[in-house]
This record gives C-alpha cells, structure tokens and sequence, in this order.
C-alpha cells in the first residue's frame, strides 16, 4: 500500500496521536481474536506466532518512534507507520539467509493491517470456497493461511515468502502441500489449470504432461505411505532390530517446539539454541525471563533430559553485544559463542543463574558452544560453579550434579578431546560447525556451498575419532549438527558407535526408522567400508546404496537432503 507523504500542524499533534494509539489497540483486539481461533483449530504452538504479533505492535520502542514521528516531525498518523514499519522492513530484508529475514513478511503484515485500520477499511473478506482448489497467490498472511479450509484447500503457492516464514511454518500444522515464495507465477496461470504442487522439493508445475503427472500419481501414493508409517514411529522408541537402544533427542530455537518434540516422541532436547531468546528482542532477556522459558521446558519434558546450549551469539547469528563500529573481517573466526560469553561475563552469568535455577525442575544439563582450548571450558565451568555458590548461599534450590557439557566443533578440539572429556559430563559434536573449520568453508556462502560436505572423509574422521574418546572415557556423546538429520548417515553414525542423535523435529521419525530396520552388526560393517574410501563423493553413493538395500521404499531425494 502507497502512503504519501502528508503532515498535520503542531497543534492536531495530540488528536493524531490519539487516533493512531486507538488503531493499535483495535488491531491489537483483533490479532487476539485470530489467536484464539489459531489456538483452538491449530493448538497453541500456532497461535504463539498472533500472540507474538501483537507483542511487536505493543513494543515499546516502536510506540515511541510513532510518537516522535507525530510530535517531533508532524507526520500524520499514516506516514508515521509507513516510515516507521518501513525502516523495520529493511532491517530485516537485508538480513539475507538468515532465519530472522523472513520476519519482514509479519512487519509487512501488521503495517497493512494498522494501515487499513487508520484509514477506517473492513478487512478484506475471505472468498467462500466449496469445492476442492488450489489456492495460488501473490501473497498469503499467516492468518489467512491458519483460515484456510482444509477440507476443500488442496493445497497452496505464494509468490513471496520463505520456508522459514510463518505462512509456511502454518502450512506445515495444516499438513497440506504448499510452495511458499515460489517466484512469479501468477502471470503464467488460468483458472481451471491443472497445476501441481510440490512442497517436498519446492516446486510449481503448472500444465503437467501426461507422463509428469503419471509420475506425481504414484510419487503422490509413496508419500502418504510414507507419512502413514512415521506416524506409526512417533510412539515408538528407536530400537535396532538387533536391540540396542538408540536415542533420538530434538534441536529447538524457539520454546514452542517442545510441543513438536513432544508430538514425534523425542527422547529429550538434545540442543535448545538459546541465542534465539536474544534475537527476539532488541533489549536483553533478564534472568528471570531465562528462568522462565528454561523451567517450562523442564517441566513440559518431565524428566527427559534438556541440554541448554549457552548463547552462540556472534558470526552468522547477529553482532549482538558487540559494538557495531567493530567490523569483523572474518566473522566466523572472531569474537563469537563462547568467546563472546567471556567478554560479557555479567551477561553470561544471568543466563547460567537462570539455567542452574531451571535444575531444580527437570533434567536440565548447560552446555557451552565453541569450546576451543580447555582454558576456556575451565573459565566457564569456574562461573557455573561460581554461580551455584552465589545461590546455595541466597537459599535457591537447583541440582548440585548439574551436568556440564560442551559442544565439539573445532578440529583442534577434537585433537584434545581426552583432555577435555576428563572435565565434561557429557559432549555433543557439532558438525555444521566442525564441516566448516575443517574444510575451510564458510557454511554460509552459497559459492562454496558445494565443499561443504559432511560425507568427506576427513570430516568422518573427526567424528569416529571424537566417538571412540568419548568412549573411552565411558562420557555420553551425542551428535547435534545437520548431518544427523540426514538419514544417510544414520547407519554410518551407529556403525561408529553413536547412540545419541538430536535432530530438528521434524526429521525424529525418520531417524527412528532407520534406526529400527538395521542392525548394529550391519551399520559397523556400513561404516567400516565406508571409512576405507578416499572421498565424498565415494561415501555418498556408497551409503546411498546400503540405506536402499534395508529401505528400499525410501525416497532418497526427498530424505537425504
Ligand atoms: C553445529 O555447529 O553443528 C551446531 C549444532 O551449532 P549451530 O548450528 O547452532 O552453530
Ligand atoms: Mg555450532
């Protein structure tokens, strides 16, 4: 929507102000209505993103730059929000590649939405649709995709839009096939087309031949298969058909996720990022806000382990705490994760409170990210303990055997391991850190992005190496990064004596199933040949072929991404 630029005189500064103060709050009253809805259609993981909606359009920083725009610089009400979202907009747009991009299509939203309510509109009424259809647009917000009506919405495409936006996040609690941020499209498409959409791999074929759509048919048939069985993993625990237990843990960057776990049956939170609770505000979280997301993780896991990762601020995810003028030339080896942490000790020490607190509640375990050398680890651990003096003293209650971990995701990490794990509880490789600093690419630059792989041999060195140590020294090990979402990799990790994969949501019945059709005798010898090639490329064909032989009905592409 184009705002012009238009200005009121000095003294309709307070009537301004007041009518654009009585927008919010009706808009406000508005989103608390969808949330409802959401909450009682969807559950209360979709509806915490209207909830958070209606947080952004109450913040008070943004109520204060709408305010200045008005009495300082005379801007009507209108043009204060088109300036104000508009500045908020390009924030988050050249965020590029980053999770938080995708948050400009919510500002964009809720700028509409305040604008519409200005200017008097009723909201744009929802077409009555009663029969089955394809819903193709340029754009769709996130409520209106929570109202969409699933027993006619075959499914749907947008032409903006990410797959981490909350349309898509939406469409994923729908459980119907959607492209979001397809590209141009609408141009090129009739009512009445026959168009298929593939939300496995991203793709819109409008005008199918005959033979494409004979392929989606039966494509169509695995898939519903396929779903059918996971479900039927969500109950179960990971089993190899020779007995052994495998436990299947769930990465989290934001606490609404528990329920996701939760839902796919998840032996505990094997990594909750907490670096997200910061990126979500612009001021810094306190420790009671700390405590309280901690706790409630705790208690909702009842008892299942949940290892809070300490903030992992810095490089790709936003110079928070750092001061802007400082430009770093090479991110990804500068003042990042545990280092920064260091730096910040009065920071670091209101989220370890907060964690230690958390003990009391559930099997709650901290663990430090980027450890690097041991004086680092001690550092840490000398403030956890500290910590822990600070509350026995004050009376606090909370778990003196807290367990402390660390991640390993440096290479000289792994040439120290036996040091290090005499000084952990437990550790957890992360290998989207570890692929990147042992091959030297930055596991955010799309041009190299072909380097980037977790099937070269050096890499799998590492990790074998890092599993026997941790062996040796009888100190759980877990494997925390991307790789272990990946099927492919499931029987190799197993045959080099993994037990513990954490693993995003959604790919926890996926690893369970695997890990129930093999047998650890046939992973060790899967990861024994493995270990003998010479390169990547070798490795993954090779493993392709094993994980088809115990599942063949398996759609590699759509698993092994
Ligand atoms: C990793 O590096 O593998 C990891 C799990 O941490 P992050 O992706 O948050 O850096
Ligand atoms: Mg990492």
């Amino acid at each position: 929507m184009h705002v012009p630029r238009s200005y009121i005189d000095g003294e309709s500064a307070d009537r301004e102000w007041q009518r654009l103060t009585q927008a919010i709050e009706s808009l406000s009253e508005e989103i608390a209505e969808n949330r409802d809805e959401v909450a009682r259609q969807l559950g209360p993981r979709y509806a915490a993103i209207f909830e958070a909606h209606r947080q952004m359009l109450e913040d008070s920083n943004l109520l204060e730059e709408l305010e200045k725009c008005i009495r300082q610089q005379n801007f009507s009400a209108e043009y204060a929000v088109a300036t104000v979202f508009g500045r908020y907009l390009e924030f988050f747009k050249q965020l590029k590649g980053n999770l938080l991009a995708e948050r400009a299509h919510d500002i964009a939203d809720i700028q509409h939405r305040l604008l519409r309510h200005l200017l008097g509109q009723q909201p744009a009424r929802s077409v009555q649709i009663n029969k089955p259809v394809l819903v193709l647009a340029h754009n769709l917000t996130p409520s209106e995709t929570a109202n969409l009506d699933t027993r006619y919405v075959l499914g749907f495409v947008t032409e903006i839009g990410g797959p981490g936006s909350h349309t898509a996040i939406v469409a994923e609690a729908l459980e119907i096939p959607a492209v979001v941020g397809a590209g141009r499209m609408l141009d090129r498409v009739f009512p009445g087309d026959l168009v298929i959409v593939d939300g496995t791999n991203g793709e819109v074929i409008i005008r199918p031949d005959g033979e494409t759509l004979e392929r989606y048919r039966l494509e169509g048939e695995r898939y519903r298969h396929r779903l059918a069985h996971l479900r039927e993993m969500r109950c179960r625990e990971a089993v190899t058909r020779d007995g052994t237990r495998i436990y299947v843990l769930g990465n989290i960057e934001f606490p609404h996720e528990v329920d996701h776990c939760l839902r796919e049956g998840a032996d505990g939170i094997g990594l909750y990022r907490t670096e997200f609770l910061y990126l979500s505000t612009d001021t810094e979280p306190d420790e009671e806000r700390h405590f309280q997301v901690y706790r409630l993780l705790a208690e909702k896991m009842a008892g299942r382990p949940v290892v809070i990762r300490t903030f992992d601020l810095g490089a790709d995810k936003l110079p928070y705490l750092r001061d802007s003028s400082s430009e770093e030339k090479n991110p990804f080896l500068g003042l990042r994760s545990i280092r920064l942490s260091l730096r910040h000790v009065p920071v670091f020490r209101r989220q370890l409170r907060a964690i230690v607190r958390a003990s009391a509640y559930g099997d709650v375990r901290v663990m430090f990210p980027l450890i690097t050398t041991l004086t680092e680890l001690r550092q840490a651990k000398m403030l956890v303990h500290d910590v822990m003096e600070d509350l026995a003293e004050h009376g606090v209650r909370f778990n003196r055997q807290l367990p402390i971990g660390m991640m390993v995701e440096v290479p000289a990490t792994v040439m120290m391991i036996d040091y290090f794990l005499e000084e952990v509880d437990f550790i957890s490789i992360g290998t989207n850190d570890l692929i990147q600093y042992t091959l030297a690419v930055d596991r955010s630059n799309r041009d190299v992005v072909s380097l980037y792989n977790a099937s070269d041999p050096a890499v799998l060195r590492l990790i074998s190496s890092t599993i026997q140590a941790a062996h040796r020294a009888g100190k759980p090990v877990s494997l925390c990064g991307q790789m272990s979402a990946n099927v492919l990799y499931t029987m190799l990790l197993i045959g080099l004596g993994l037990r513990h994969f954490s693993v995003p949501p959604f790919a926890i019945s996926e690893v369970k199933r695997v890990c129930c059709s093999v047998t650890v005798a046939q992973c060790e010898e899967v990861a024994r040949r493995a270990m003998a090639l010479e390169s990547a490329q070798s490795i993954d064909l090779f493993l392709r072929g094993e994980l088809r032989k115990v599942l063949p009905e398996l759609n590699l592409e759509e698993c092994c991404k």
